[in-house]
């Protein structure tokens, strides 16, 4: 089941239509391969960080930010600004799940940074990057330096 949790207002997001922010843990749960919530905490993940884009076929809204846990996702201003403008960058740069296009995350992340300042979006890739490192996951942190080093040159 999901539930609305906002409405992102065009006019503040410089936007066409309107993007909802959804909160669906099952689609979060298969995005990243996880099976349930449980595992989630027992691997330490930040929910927050698994936020995913997701298109929309309906004529009301421009798109989704699916998230985990809304209030969660509310809790940290600073984080979720820099994740919603992430999230909008994807308007222009479109990735299809499973696949991890490094050119597009840059894209994105460079999109937060101008529109919501550089401390949220470090904020948010050293969280990732800390991630990769608990999970063992080693191409995930090499990917977030890339996108680190990015951000280092603007
Ligand atoms: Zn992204």
């Amino acid at each position: 089941m999901n539930c609305f949790g906002g409405i992102l207002d065009p006019s503040t997001y410089n936007l066409e239509k309107p993007i909802g922010i959804l909160e669906d843990k099952n689609t979060i749960l298969k995005a990243h391969g996880v099976h349930s919530a449980d595992q989630l905490k027992m691997l330490g993940i930040d929910c927050r960080l698994l936020s995913v884009f997701c298109t929309s076929k309906s004529e009301e809204f421009g798109g989704f930010i699916v998230v985990f846990d809304y209030m969660r996702f509310c809790s940290d201003k600073e984080l979720m600004e820099a994740i919603i403008w992430h999230e909008i960058g994807h308007l222009a740069n479109p990735v299809t799940l499973n696949t991890f296009n490094i050119e597009a995350e840059i894209a994105c992340d460079r999109m937060a940074f101008e529109n919501s300042g550089p401390s949220g979006i470090i904020k948010l890739l050293v969280k990732t990057k800390e991630m990769g490192k608990n999970l063992g996951n080693q191409l995930l942190v090499e990917l977030t330096n890339q996108r680190l080093y990015a951000l280092s040159t603007y």
